[in-house]
């Protein structure tokens, strides 16, 4: 099948999309560019226009700022800085280009944790919910400003997945400076060609992967292919398309117009919360599992147990999310362990029966219950 078969299957009937611009397509060395600004928010009314809803995650802030301050600092501070600098000036911009089509707009400013911790993430959803109903575009970047290493998204193509699923849209708009996912660094390969059709991201990214080097393959395209994947998991369609084409939106939402790399989604939709597990929160260890066990929680939808765990690895707490590794020290799964990383330990390989004595107390009879499990390798 080819990219516009499915996209007549896949976009027919779409309510909710998000559109992630890149720092690439708004500017160039003198900071923003005020005609792609005005070219993209043009079309993003044409889809309002037609009552679809839509958010912008927008990156450019730190661009933006750089160009202001004209120099480009790249301490963590000196990039801060530049974000604080820059997000006025984005905003300004994107306001002004909406403003011209009497649109309101509202600026959602979001760190890690407002997506991974629960009630900050309901918080940001409700928001998000009622600035759709209300016609108002909501506007989001990552809270640069504040957000040190430990808690950092690190790049807005995540961040863009991430907000697709928790607001539950139906199709994410990557726009890109290249004109999607390519078949080889172009820079290195004047030969590579656009790859219309993408059945699953996990192999492509294998293959990125493996040519390696340069920010097209290293960076930039790995990252979009990662967002790709998971936005993938939770049943949302993904166009990357090149944002500095005319009329680019317009045709990645259009069900007859071929454009970009079309990554096909998962027919089941993860359950958000699952999707929450396995994306949104970070692993604070590891459990190192026997064959049986993995194999219990792989095939046969089990919960994991102390008897199967073979080694702990970090220092989590009760509550906490952890890495699930295999026979081979690969991780396949995902899950929220029940007890902390100490009481793991003296557990490991014992009977569920024993918990009591070796602990003195339970809160479970299971390390990680089936419900708070994800398989991370699930085909798509
Ligand atoms: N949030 C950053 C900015 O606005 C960009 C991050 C990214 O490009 O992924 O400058």
């Amino acid at each position: 099948m080819s990219q516009l078969d499915y996209k007549v299957q896949l976009l027919g009937s779409i309510r909710r999309i998000v559109i992630k611009v890149g720092s690439a397509v708004l500017s160039d060395r003198d900071g923003l560019q005020a005609a792609t600004i005005e070219h993209l928010a043009e079309q993003v009314e044409a889809l309002l226009g037609r009552g679809l809803e839509v958010a912008l995650v927008t990156s450019g802030a730190i661009a933006a700022g750089r160009a202001r301050l004209g120099r480009r600092g790249s301490s963590m501070a000196e990039r801060q800085a530049a974000a604080a600098i820059g997000q006025i000036e984005l905003m300004r911009q994107w306001a002004k280009a909406f403003d011209l089509r009497k649109r309101t707009i509202a600026q959602l400013l979001l760190t890690h944790e407002d997506v991974a911790e629960r009630r900050r993430r309901l918080n940001a959803v409700q928001t998000i919910r009622a600035l759709l109903s209300a016609h108002v575009l909501p506007v989001v970047n990552e809270n640069d400003t504040v957000a040190v290493e430990e808690i950092r998204m690190g790049d807005n193509d995540v961040l863009s997945s991430l907000v697709a699923d928790m607001i539950q849209a139906e199709l994410l708009i990557i726009l890109s400076d290249v004109p999607g996912v390519l078949t080889g660094d172009p820079r290195k390969r004047p030969d590579a060609k656009l790859i219309p059709l993408i059945m699953d991201p996990e192999a492509q990214m294998r293959g990125l992967v493996a040519e390696s080097a340069g920010p097209l393959g290293s960076g930039g395209m790995a990252t979009k292919l990662q967002a790709a994947r998971q936005a993938a998991r939770a049943g949302i369609t993904v166009i990357i398309a090149p944002g500095r084409e005319s009329n680019a939106i317009v045709a990645a939402a259009d069900p007859r117009s071929e454009i970009g790399t079309l990554v096909v989604p998962a027919r089941k939709r993860m359950r958000s919360r699952k999707h929450w597990i396995a994306f949104a929160l970070r692993p604070m260890g590891a459990l190192a599992l026997d064959r049986g066990a993995a194999e219990a929680l792989r095939l046969r939808g089990r919960s994991l147990l102390a008897s199967g765990v073979r080694d702990v690895h970090g220092n989590f707490r009760s509550g906490d999310c952890v890495s699930l590794l295999d026979n081979d020290g690969v991780e396949f799964g995902r899950g929220l362990v029940n007890y902390p990383a100490a009481d793991v330990l003296r557990l490991k390989g014992r009977q569920s029966t024993d918990i009591v004595r070796v602990l003195g107390y339970k809160l479970a009879d299971e390390i990680v219950h089936r419900d708070n499990f994800v398989l991370l390798d699930e085909t798509v």
